[in-house]
């Protein structure tokens, strides 16, 4: 069968000798929510050179930025993989795009599968596509609350200071519960 250029170059973008724990953040507000985390987290195990190698639990958060819009369910995974964050990205909007069709129209609208990558090793990026760390994970308890529970110790490479630090000063202000 042949090959898509797309297909080659992420399928030739990663490092033969180091495996690096890398952090997503999942969230959906549209259709079976639940069902769709589940099926993101199918779909980054067959990711070449990875293996998913932690799961947080499941939260129920409020709608941040554009607050007109139904409740997200979101949680954070360890990936673990020799794909680059370049190559990564790729995949992670190829899965947004195919498996969700999710289409980009508002910005922080609703949408069926949100794939962001929070943290790469300790990689800082910061180019036309990737910025690493996300931008905005430290403020973001939808995003800090999963991760404690899969790595309270890590240290945010910019910020110097691990995710139960930042998320002990992060104030009340969304909702957000396990399920
Ligand atoms: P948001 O998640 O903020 O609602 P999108 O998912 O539509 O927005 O992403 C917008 C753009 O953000 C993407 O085109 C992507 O290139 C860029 N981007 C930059 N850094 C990251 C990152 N760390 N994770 C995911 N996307 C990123
Ligand atoms: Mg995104």
């Amino acid at each position: 069968m042949m090959q898509s250029a797309v297909d080659v170059r992420m399928r030739l973008c990663f490092n033969p000798c180091v495996e690096i724990n890398v952090y997503i953040g999942l969230g959906s507000n549209l259709g079976d929510r639940e069902l769709n985390l589940l099926r993101a987290v199918a779909e980054l195990g067959k990711l070449p050179e990875s293996r998913v190698s932690g799961l947080s639990p499941f939260y129920e958060t409020s709608p941040v930025g554009v607050t007109d819009q139904p409740a997200f369910i979101n949680a954070v995974l360890r990936l673990s993989t020799r794909l680059t964050s370049h190559a990564l990205l790729l995949h992670l909007q190829h899965i947004e795009r195919t498996v969700f069709h999710r289409k980009r129209t508002i910005h922080w609208g609703p949408r069926t599968m949100d794939l962001d990558l929070l943290l790469f090793g300790d990689e800082v990026v910061t180019d036309d596509e990737l910025t690493i760390p996300h931008p905005r994970m430290a403020e973001r308890r939808f995003v800090l609350e999963p991760l404690c529970k899969l790595a309270p110790e890590l240290l945010h490479p910019v910020l110097g200071r691990t995710m139960a630090e930042l998320l002990a000063v992060l104030p009340l202000m969304e909702h957000v519960v396990q399920i």
